[in-house]
């Protein structure tokens, strides 16, 4: 079975919005049981490969019977009644209000699991509004912007994890679907055993005993760097474990593979597309696809044509990376073609970081995708990226270096005022985000925060890895 998801918040936060980007296309319905739940919307909806019941409690009707807030009670009490799970959603532009406020108090009470979620978020203005929400005592908000579909994989990984601690299966609903894919194929396959046929089933069993949560891997590169080749070569290689099928909300491609027993998600915006048999050349360039197949993902590779160098679709494709915040690795691919590689490797990378400073000490592999040499080596790279990429340094740790760093080259003077940033700690991994107070937040120049930055990566050995600086104003 599905699980069920209410998304609760007060009036104009943006429930709606929300609710129709995780439905999409599909049939909304309105629910017309009749009493309390007439104001409600249901329909089946999809975020990555979660399949759920979602419905929201927008559209109160005006005129009917009670005040606004009984109404109101009512409708999240019987949401609350019918879901596994709820979303509750507040206005981070505006910031907490009282009834946000009033909402959370009685969520706190309903034993139900909650995902707090800061709505509008597309904007800077937004900060400071998604800080407040730590007090409202529902754990750490989920930044999103319903409208703009960003952190929509966030929240994924936050809904993933809350159904989890509270033992609900958020695959529920694939595993039946696998089960009875591979009842069919057991069917199909009663007359004909072949040896590849009883390892897909061995290998299947043994899938289903582990619950261990596939690494989200994207293979992003412009069009012919690769990407099918590669992504052939690896399943191939070790096997695929379900075909390819829709994955992402809408029309990404996600496939399931397994490299050395660590389970991976592979997300790829061509090479599955064409196994699919869609040929549409104009399909392929979608940037869209790669965004999301981006969003989607914990680690990307950024596959690079080695023969042909670095293009602007490339550093278009890095810049999306870097903004996301990815654990990344770079792939040179078409090794086998080129001839002068040491040359073609440095000129390849310092394009990269002229453009994207962040990008120095990102793993590096080079290797031909065609004829397989050298792709083993891009896994452990994915692999040292993505533990960098979820390192914690603890407080203590932390404002110790932040000590020494802020002595050891001071701050410059803006308008004869000199920035002071007190202490701060790591709020967030994936990536590593720090979150620090100063007097003056804004009189902190860019060029220092870059200097703290590359202080921290070589302090704490985290070459290649993204890195979040938030400041916040406390006298
Ligand atoms: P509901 O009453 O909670 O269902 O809210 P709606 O979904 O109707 O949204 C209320 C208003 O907020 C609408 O004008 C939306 O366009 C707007 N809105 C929703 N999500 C976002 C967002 O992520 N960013 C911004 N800027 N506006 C949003
Ligand atoms: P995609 O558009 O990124 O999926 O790229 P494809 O996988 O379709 O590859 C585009 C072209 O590059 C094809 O003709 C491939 O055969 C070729 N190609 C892919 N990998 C290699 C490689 O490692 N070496 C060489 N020489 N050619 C490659």
């Amino acid at each position: 079975m599905n699980f069920t998801l209410a998304i609760l918040g007060r009036p104009n936060v943006g429930k709606s919005t929300l609710f129709n980007r995780l439905v999409g296309k599909r049939l909304a319905i309105v629910d017309d049981t009749p009493g309390v739940t007439r104001d409600r919307r249901a329909g089946e909806a999809s975020l990555s490969d979660l399949r759920f019941n979602l419905f929201d409690t927008a559209g109160l009707e005006e005129g009917a019977e009670g005040t606004l807030e009984d109404r109101m009670r009512q409708q999240t009490q019987a949401a609350l009644d019918d879901s596994d799970i709820c979303i509750m959603l507040y206005d981070a532009r505006q910031g907490v209000t009282p009834m946000d406020e009033h909402f959370a108090a009685w969520l706190r009470r309903a034993e139900k699991p909650v995902v707090l979620v800061a709505n509008k978020c597309e904007s800077h203005k937004a900060q400071d509004g998604i800080y407040e929400a730590y007090g409202l005592g529902l754990g750490e908000p989920i930044a999103l912007s319903a409208e703009h579909g960003q952190g929509l994989a966030e929240l994924y990984r936050a809904l993933v994890d809350t159904l989890q601690e509270n033992g609900i299966d958020p695959y529920a609903h694939e595993k039946e679907e696998e089960e009875k894919r591979r009842r069919n194929k057991e069917a199909e396959d009663a007359f004909e055993i072949e040896e590849g046929d009883m390892d897909y089933e061995f290998h299947d069993a043994e899938m289903d005993s582990e619950d261990e949560k596939p690494l989200r891997l994207a293979i992003v590169g412009r069009p012919n760097a690769g990407k099918s080749t590669l992504i052939n070569y690896l399943t191939q290689q070790d096997r695929l474990i379900t075909g390819p099928e829709a994955g992402l909300t809408r029309d990404s491609i996600s496939v399931e593979w397994e490299w050395e027993g660590l389970p991976v998600r592979l997300f790829d915006t061509a090479g599955l597309r064409k196994k699919a048999k869609i040929t549409d050349k104009l399909e392929r360039l979608s940037a869209n696809d790669t965004l999301r197949a981006i969003q989607f993902a914990e680690a990307v590779v950024l596959l690079l044509d080695a023969e042909r160098g670095i293009e602007k679709q490339d550093l278009k494709i890095a810049e999306h990376i870097v903004n996301e915040g990815r654990a990344m690795i770079i792939a040179l691919n078409k090794w086998d073609a080129v001839d002068d590689r040491l040359g073609t490797k440095k000129r390849l990378l310092d394009i990269l970081t002229r453009s994207f400073p962040q990008l120095k000490g990102v793993k590096v592999v080079q290797f031909s995708a065609l004829t397989g040499k050298g792709v083993q080596f891009m896994m452990p790279a994915i692999e040292e990226a993505y533990d960098l990429w979820n390192s914690r340094i603890s407080t203590a740790r932390f404002n110790e270096w932040l000590t020494d760093t802020l002595e050891k080259h001071s701050m410059p003077s803006v308008n004869g005022r000199r920035a002071k940033v007190r202490f701060g700690a790591q709020i967030k991994t994936r990536p590593p985000t720090f979150l620090m107070f100063s007097n003056r937040p804004d009189d902190i120049p860019e060029s220092y925060k870059r200097y703290m930055e590359n202080e921290l990566v070589r302090d704490f050995g985290l070459p290649g890895t993204p890195i979040r600086f938030v400041f916040k104003k406390k006298d």
